[in-house]
């Protein structure tokens, strides 16, 4: 019999048919028996429009339950399931489109028309997951059978391709495997005790590994349910907090929560868990968040390339400002940057992990691909350490170190130190091009309404905590820190900005 790796797993996993798998903010409720049924009719509907095995489905459509059975019937018919994100511009959409060459492009009716051209150039077919008009991969869904002989998949068969969030430059396709999917989630369930009793809050996107594959895989590897909310909403968290369990989410979700009132020991007495991601969790946000509803956030890194690579442990000392241990079956190393050696604890260096989590390669970039593994481990691209302990400590990513007179400097150290000062949000530390020392340790900062902290109190104040060359040249002051959806800093965009502060002629 042919097996499909992911999808076996998942179907070995539902918990009984009329078990709640999702339930929506308007409370619509979509069981594990639906989950069959519809993956089932879409993956039939998929195979009638012509996608065959290894055919890659472009989908850029609002969150949903049936967004979701779309990747679920692209598993099940063997082709490979490519998520784009929904604030990409029809601009962007022409490079992605071009890039993937996907069979089918699936968008909201109402993109539907911008898109035929684009499609149309590198030989796709659009589709609309919805529409009222009929026509729908949905409304043929619905006429379609729900019985479907799955397309049998190897380990090592492409499951996915996801572009990483092109924080530091244009995003890239990473190819992921069915077994990339299949280890890291089982892993992961294990890893944080998720059950069939789990109720997640879901309120990510799932375009993105942190939404699909970190979220979704994990409560399908669990037989557990999730509340998908379309997008963020403190207040709908809150309201749902009593009847949850667990909650994901990426740093900027926990501040904003604390913004709340509602946030309290009540409110989140029966949750279990909440984990954040993607981007780092301010150690003044771990704090206030345990100190308000008594639970410490298990902070945890991964990126698209290689899903999850360490977590802080359920059991045992969440350390604020750590991203813990490396998972079971990820190694990792921290090495020179430049030769690869190994260095030994509490140095900082490239960190480089190796595992079953670990994708098959860029989408059509074997070059790169090649230039960023070592070894067999794939070069991150991010600094960090190991402490004595084992915790693992992320500094920063090797392109936004700043080199500046010939020394080496870490942006998160210069950044907690401001951060600390009274009257200071947060900051984000870059390297301006600069006529005498290469680069400009600069610092762009967000004050509390009303501060009236200035650039030279803060650089008055950083003069005996940071030796010299780590000392800014300049402090900029902005009303906000430029975001992503996945609330990354673009610091790529800092720096444009102000590319010219240092130049002769400025
Ligand atoms: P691109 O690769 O296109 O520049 P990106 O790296 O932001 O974008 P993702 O794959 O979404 O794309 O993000 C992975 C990165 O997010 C990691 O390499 C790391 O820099 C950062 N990250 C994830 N989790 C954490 C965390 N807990 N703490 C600090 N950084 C994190
Ligand atoms: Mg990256």
């Amino acid at each position: 019999m042919k097996t499909n790796h992911m999808f076996d797993a998942i179907r070995n996993a539902v918990p009984a048919p009329d078990a709640v798998f999702i339930e929506t903010a308007d409370g619509r409720l979509w069981t594990y028996g639906d989950l069959l049924e519809w993956s089932g009719r879409l993956a039939n509907t998929l195979v009638a429009a012509g996608v065959e095995p290894g055919d890659r489905v472009a989908v850029q459509v609002e969150k949903s339950p049936e967004a979701l059975m779309l990747y679920l019937a692209c598993l099940r018919a063997g082709a490979v399931y490519l998520p784009l994100n929904t604030a990409y511009t029809l601009a962007e959409l022409d490079y992605f489109v071009g890039d993937a060459e996907p069979r089918l492009v699936v968008v909201s009716p109402r993109a539907a028309e911008g898109i035929s051209e684009i499609a149309s150039k590198y030989g796709a077919h659009v589709e609309t997951l919805d529409a009222a008009g009929g026509g729908s991969l949905l409304a043929r869904a619905a006429e379609a059978d729900s019985a479907f002989e799955d397309v049998g998949r190897d380990p090592d068969d492409l499951a996915a391709i996801l572009y990483t969030s092109g924080t530091t430059g244009r995003s890239k396709g990473a190819m992921l495997t069915h077994d990339n999917l299949l280890s890291n989630a089982l892993t992961l369930k294990d890893y944080w005790r998720f059950t069939p009793a789990d109720r997640l809050i879901h309120a990510l996107p799932i375009f993105h590994t942190h939404g699909l594959f970190v979220a979704s895989n994990v409560i399908l590897m669990a037989g557990g349910s999730m509340f998908f909310l379309p997008k963020f909403d403190p207040d709908q968290v809150l309201a749902l907090m009593p009847r949850a369990t667990a909650m994901m989410g990426v740093p900027t979700f926990y501040v904003r929560l604390l913004q709340y009132e509602g946030l309290n020991r009540d409110v989140a007495a029966g949750m279990r868990l909440f984990i954040s991601g993607s981007a780092p969790l301010l150690a003044e946000t771990h704090r206030a968040f345990r100190e308000r509803t008594g639970h410490a956030i298990l902070e945890r890194y991964g990126m698209t390339e290689t899903n999850m690579n360490t977590s802080n442990p359920y059991e045992g000392e969440r350390i604020a400002g750590t991203v813990g241990f490396p998972l079971p079956d990820v190694e990792l190393r921290v090495v020179d940057p430049e030769t690869g050696t190994p260095l030994p604890d509490e140095e900082t260096g490239m960190i480089e992990v190796r595992g079953p989590n670990v994708f098959k390669g860029y989408w059509r970039m074997p070059e790169k691909t090649k230039a960023e593994f070592r070894g067999g481990f794939f070069i991150t691209g991010d600094l960090g350490k190991i402490d004595a302990r084992g915790y693992v400590h992320i500094v920063g990513r090797g392109k936004d170190l700043v080199i500046s007179g010939g020394y080496n400097i870490y942006p998160k150290e210069v950044e907690s130190e401001i951060d600390q000062l009274p009257g200071v949000v947060e900051s984000a530390v870059i390297g301006v091009s600069h006529p005498d020392f290469g680069e400009g340790v600069t610092a762009v900062v967000v004050r509390e309404p009303g501060s009236d902290i200035d650039e030279q109190a803060i650089l008055d104040a950083l003069k005996d905590r940071l030796a010299r060359y780590k000392q800014p040249k300049r402090i900029i002051f902005v009303d906000d820190l430029p975001r992503n959806t996945m609330g990354k800093v673009q610091k790529n965009l800092l720096r444009d900005a102000y590319a010219d502060l240092y130049s002769v002629n400025a």
